[in-house]
């Protein structure tokens, strides 16, 4: 394999120790302790793993962390009062509700109920408006964000570099897009956004230094149609069956891993690349969300 792997877990790890250590400050000098409440709608097996994740970090983290478990029966109006209850309580500072919700529930409903102050999954309009025009005082969403800071903490530097995206959903693509064009330090790359009607997709992937697979398919970005040396980040979370792993899946990402390693000077793998810096990037957005109803500037002076 000729390319470098970038360990999103053990950047991921580095972060949330910076999180702990801001917490204990937060909470020693300030006697603020960040909350945050995570609420699942129903019974969605990877949605159950994702949400038990987040609650065990937080915790593991010092703060005070509450699961909502809600049937998936519950009605759209119950949520979004329990959602207003959430805004008013002084202790929680950051909400998140998992997706994907269940049929009968409008999710820009539920986006729109959130307190943008308690938005760590950055996902309500303001935040979104807030990462378009450069100011820094938001949310930015955390999977996102966790590519952009994998990147600057593994030394590449976007900046001058054409960066592809595949994938334009409003969680994934759309912002890391936005993210990746800023006039800022970690940014400052020329953008391509490919999508579901892109016409010769090889073709742009080809010409990109970083390529960012986000469009849900398994093993979609296949050796091909990368351009050795690319840095290669994978998005993609997707299960296969495989009658030799246990419960008969595995999860794989949206690039063929083994193939375009032999390429890429660089690629994340799944899982351990960009699902880890997805939760560390919560537990920040959450602290800052605890530091800014302190009173305080929502990032630490470095
Ligand atoms: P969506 O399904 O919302 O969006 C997929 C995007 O990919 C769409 O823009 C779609 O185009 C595009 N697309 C689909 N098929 C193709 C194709 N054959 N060629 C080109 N473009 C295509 O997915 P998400 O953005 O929510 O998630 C993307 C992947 O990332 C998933 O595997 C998901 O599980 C994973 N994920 C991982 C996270 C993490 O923490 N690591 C967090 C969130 C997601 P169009 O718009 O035209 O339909």
């Amino acid at each position: 394999m000729a390319a470098r792997i970038l360990d999103g877990r053990r950047v991921a790890d580095q972060i949330l120790a910076e999180v702990a250590a801001g917490a204990r400050r937060l909470e020693s000098e300030h006697g603020v302790r960040p909350g945050i409440a995570v609420i699942l709608v129903g019974d969605d097996p990877a949605s159950q793993v994702y949400v038990a994740n987040k609650e065990r970090t937080a915790t593991a983290l010092g703060f005070l962390s509450r699961k909502l478990v809600l049937p998936a029966s519950t009605t759209q109006e119950a949520l979004l009062s329990l959602l207003g209850e959430l805004n008013r309580e002084r202790a929680i500072h950051g909400i998140l509700v998992q997706s994907p919700l269940p049929r009968h529930i409008d999710e820009r409903a539920v986006v729109l109920a959130i307190d943008p102050a308690k938005d760590v999954d950055g996902f309500h309009p303001l935040n979104v408006g807030k990462l378009l025009i450069g100011e820094r005082d938001g949310f930015l969403p955390c999977t996102p964000w966790g590519v952009v800071e994998l990147l600057a903490r593994s030394g590449f530097d976007p900046a001058g570099r054409h960066a592809v995206i595949v994938g334009r959903s409003n969680i994934v693509g759309k912002p890391l897009a936005a993210l990746l064009m800023q006039k800022a330090p970690g940014a400052d790359a020329t953008v391509t956004v490919c999508h579901s009607r892109t016409h010769d997709l090889a073709a742009h992937t080809q010409r990109a230094d970083l390529l960012i697979a986000a469009l849900g398919r398994p093993r979609a970005i296949t050796a091909e149609m990368v351009k050795p040396g690319a840095v290669v980040v994978d998005v993609g979370i997707n299960r296969v069956p495989d009658p030799a792993a246990k419960g008969g899946q595995r999860l794989v990402g949206d690039v063929d891993f083994a193939a375009v390693a032999e390429v890429a000077s660089a690629i994340t793998p799944v899982p351990g690349g960009v699902g880890p810096m997805t939760i560390a990037m919560l537990m920040r957005n959450t602290l800052r969300a605890a530091r800014r109803a302190a009173g305080l500037p929502a990032d630490e002076a470095p």
